[in-house]
């Protein structure tokens, strides 16, 4: 549909059909490319302060505008010290102003003993908590058990009329202990089979089925993250419909991805929960189409080579995490095409939905008067292979080297600023001619707005 987007001092000032010049503004003309909001992905992990050699804010923040992501939202558990009180969100802060191209926000940790910080976290500006049900792989973040859950969700619910949210990695720890032993994974740490038997369906289940719980008891907003299994969704389908704060997510690699490509050894599909079987992959498609699950988000979680076990591929020792940040949009943009959905459900489920979570509506996620002006120039129908080299992130082993996708970002604004150019198309925006970033890396930190 053609149309025009008027943007003013970095917002959005009207957005209307048809194709037009307006008058005391540049015009530019994307011609038959596509001009989407950016996309918000509440659901990065970018380790710094403390943990740098991961991943940093200038590697992840090109990464994410090159990908056509305008804002990040930050987990609170891979930087050093762990975002678990107020202190440690603005080392953050710090870490992540003058060197972020795309704004960020940050979710603040949940862990046993903390709850005398929620609020003050809260009143400092993350957008939410999020929590384990299980180990984090990082030590210093322990994971909640019910009876912490019990003091910490009724404080959450008491914030700003209860519209702060609880995220919950969900997989439980009995669970996965009994699997770990039965399922021989330490006798054979290449087989991903057996890695996959080491976290099953059940254990997000029974995780989900305590949140659920305890989401009903408490009244706690509660967001479940990467959904990886369709064992879930009758579940999550059950509570949305009887309780109205309960959300879920799932990751363009569960949605990509199936355990029967995976081949032994392959740590760089490594995540936990795991990348399930072919059947589990097509009930995450069902789900996100009937609105059982409500967003995608990246998980993005990159690890130095060593601790990601590249050389001798131990899926028992191997970090869990998956650098797919850059890719997102065209990984789940190509399976989307594939299966019938169209670019206004991708904005529904990579904008609009998460901007939603972090309470973030009011200023990000959709081309409308008011918002900020972040915006993506897309080329829906361009293939391209992924080569995990040229990717921005600071560790470049990904499960997408190799994989063709569809879709290009030519050119990512983040408001009204352009901040990456593909340099493949000239339309005259300002950093065309060759593939550019914006000099200055202009993001800022996202905060609720207080009305
Ligand atoms: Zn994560």
């Amino acid at each position: 549909m053609p149309g025009t987007v008027v943007v003013r001092n970095g917002k959005i000032a009207e957005a209307r059909a048809g194709r037009s010049r307006v008058d005391g503004v540049r015009n530019i003309d994307v011609g038959k490319l596509v001009v989407m909001p950016g996309v918000v992905d509440v659901h990065v992990h970018v380790n710094e302060p403390g943990r740098t050699e991961w991943e940093g804010f200038a590697t992840a923040g090109r990464a994410a505008v090159a990908g056509g992501v305008t804002t990040t939202v930050v987990m609170p558990l891979n930087c050093s010290p762990v975002a678990t009180s107020v202190e440690a969100l603005n080392g953050e802060v710090r870490a992540a102003e003058g060197v972020c191209a795309c704004d960020f926000g940050f979710w603040g940790g949940v862990v046993p003993g903390n709850v005398g910080e929620l609020k003050k976290l809260w009143d400092a500006g993350v957008l939410g908590f999020k929590c384990f049900t299980v180990h984090s792989g990082i030590d210093e973040f322990p994971n909640v058990t019910r009876s912490d859950l019990e003091e910490a969700m009724p404080m959450i619910a008491s914030l700003r009329g209860g519209r702060a949210v609880l995220l919950a990695h969900a997989e439980d720890p009995g669970a996965i202990e009994a699997a770990r032993g039965r399922s021989g994974l330490d006798g054979e740490p290449r087989d991903y089979r057996k890695y996959l038997a080491s976290r099953p369906p059940e254990s997000e289940l029974r995780a989900i089925q305590m949140m659920v719980e305890m989401c009903r008891a408490t009244g706690c907003r509660t967001h479940i993250v990467h959904v990886s299994s369709g064992d879930s969704l009758p579940v999550i389908a059950k509570a949305k419909q009887a309780l109205t704060g309960f959300s879920a997510e799932t990751c363009p690699h569960y949605l990509a991805f199936a355990a029967e490509e995976i081949k032994d050894g392959a740590t760089e599909f490594k995540c936990a929960p795991p990348i399930r079987e072919m059947w589990h992959r097509e009930a995450l498609w069902r789900g996100l189409k009937d609105g059982v699950l409500d967003l995608v988000a990246s998980d993005h979680s990159p690890a130095p080579a060593e601790l990601k076990s590249l050389k001798e591929g131990n899926l028992a020792k191997a970090w869990g995490g998956i650098a797919g940040l850059q890719v997102q949009l065209p990984a789940v943009w190509s399976g989307a095409h594939a299966r019938g959905c169209s670019l206004a459900d991708i904005a529904r489920w990579m904008c609009e939905a998460p901007a939603k979570l972090a309470g973030i509506e009011d200023q990000k996620g959709k081309i409308a008067p008011g918002m900020d002006a972040d915006l993506l120039v897309l080329d829906p129908d361009a293939e391209w292979t992924v080569r995990g080299g040229e990717l921005e992130h600071r560790h470049k082993a990904t499960p997408y080297d190799g994989r063709s996708v569809r879709g290009v970002v030519h050119a990512t604004f983040v408001r009204g600023k352009q901040v990456f150019s593909s340099g493949k198309v000239a339309f005259g925006a300002g950093l065309d001619g060759e593939r550019a970033f914006a000099k200055e890396a202009s993001g800022r930190w996202v905060k609720r707005s207080r009305a």
